[in-house]
């Protein structure tokens, strides 16, 4: 399925607004203002907007002041989300610039349409920034230049995620790094790692509406929590408080508890969990469980993160009469891995929309756009990331993985993957 996107709805509303006054103006016998100015042509264009606006809404032939007030209330919100920022050495030199300096404005450069089109722009970054002064360092203990959060922010982002199994790649300072780091864009809200009884759950309000977005990781990719961490990262699994040894298939009771918590404080509730498989498409069983477990306590929307690849969207019903949007994995921004599958990820795309009875998802308008992660080699660099409808053969042909992986990216197969892990939810630009 395809659907156009990419509008700026408030700007229909606008043009709903005057269409219900254009189109009085059409109806009657003398519309000398449209003809005499010109805007006749204004006028038809503006009918066949309203036509589609007004059959979801209530009559509109009666243009009094109340009615058209009303109307104006109804606005939306764009949600977009990317998935890991999984900053390996080759991505990490594309960066470097001729004087030695770095530059990370290139990795954003294939989603400014969606940037500047979202209000609530949300990234999850996979690696921590440690300090530059302890040095690069790529798989398997990551630490990123702090030049890549600037480069987050002057693209726009206003979410960044922190809660992944490289969190603690630094240990302790390096997390407490990062989130000192931070603290000079407070613009920007920052999930899933915080200082020492900082509350996890964090507000974003756009446009009146209070959005509580939650970030969790599975583990610090290790099998017992360090006991320095506590209280800095932000835990989905449980595990043992005495011992530290995490339980992988049971969720953490304060996940539960932070979700009640944000539902009283906020409108909509967003869980972002770092968890799955590694590499595979389909969601665990301890994905839908957590999941589920997650729906129930109240959240509305979930965002997945960490397996690699991507895994399906759905809508969750649970028992209670709760219902979330679930995206299990949208797959990496960026990578160097040398898995064709790696290469396939998700933009996130989600309307909201705010009328006086309350928010809600509107699902025509909601889903992914699948994309592709292009990087060349000889030396490996990254080159961008390119819509999966965008992106050619020739593209395919020439990606990086061929030689530094020895494995050809097929863009049959691309294809493919994309509608079998999305079906229905794919999105088209045009
Ligand atoms: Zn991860």
């Amino acid at each position: 399925m395809s659907k156009k996107i990419l509008k700026q709805n408030i700007k229909v509303y606008l043009i709903w607004f005057l269409a219900v006054i254009i189109l009085t103006a059409c109806g009657s016998t003398e519309i000398p203002v449209y003809q005499e100015t010109g805007k006749n042509v204004v006028c038809e264009e503006t009918q066949s907007t309203a036509s589609v606006q007004l059959s979801e809404e209530p009559t509109v032939s009666d243009t009094s002041e109340l009615n058209t007030e009303e109307e104006t209330t109804e606005t939306e919100i764009q949600l977009m989300m990317v998935g890991d920022n999984l900053l390996h050495m080759g991505i990490v030199r594309t960066g470097k610039q001729s004087d030695g300096s770095y530059n990370y404005d290139f990795l954003f450069e294939g989603i400014t349409d969606f940037l500047a089109e979202a209000e609530i722009k949300m990234i999850n970054q996979e690696t921590i920034f440690g300090g530059n002064a302890l040095g690069f360092s790529g798989y398997p203990a990551f630490n990123s230049p702090t030049e890549v959060g600037d480069a987050i922010v002057k693209a726009g982002f206003n979410v960044v995620l922190h809660a992944s199994n490289h969190a603690a790649d630094k240990n302790l300072g390096g997390l407490l790094h990062c989130v000192e780091y931070w603290k000079q864009y407070p613009e920007v809200t920052i999930v899933g790692i915080h200082g020492e009884g900082e509350s996890p759950i964090r507000i974003l309000t756009i446009e009146g509406i209070d959005f509580a977005i939650l970030n969790y990781t599975y583990g610090p990719n290790l099998e017992t929590m360090p006991a320095s961490v506590k209280g800095h990262l932000d835990m989905l699994c449980d595990y043992d408080e005495v011992t530290g040894k995490i339980n992988f298939t049971k969720l953490h009771p304060q996940v539960l508890e932070d979700i009640a918590e944000a539902k009283e404080l906020a409108d909509v509730v967003i869980v972002c969990p770092h968890w799955g498989t590694e590499y595979t498409t389909k969601p665990s069983a301890y994905q839908q469980q957590f999941a589920l477990q997650m729906t129930e306590a109240g959240a509305d929307v979930i965002i997945g993160t960490h397996p690699h690849v991507v895994q399906p969207v759905e809508w969750i019903e649970a028992q209670n009469g709760n219902r979330a949007l679930c995206y299990y994995s949208l797959g990496n921004y960026v990578s160097t891995q040398k898995k064709p599958l790696c290469m396939l990820e998700a933009v996130a795309w989600i309307n909201f929309k705010v009328t006086e009875e309350g928010v809600t998802i509107t699902e025509e308008d909601t889903g992914v756009f699948p994309m592709v992660c292009h990087y060349t080699a000889g030396p490996v660099r990254l080159d961008s990331v390119y819509l999966l409808e965008e992106y050619t053969e020739e593209q395919a042909q020439s990606h990086g993985i061929l030689s530094y992986g020895g494995v050809a990216l097929d863009w049959g197969e691309l294809q493919d993957w994309s509608r079998e892990v999305f079906g229905e939810f794919v999105l088209s630009v045009e």
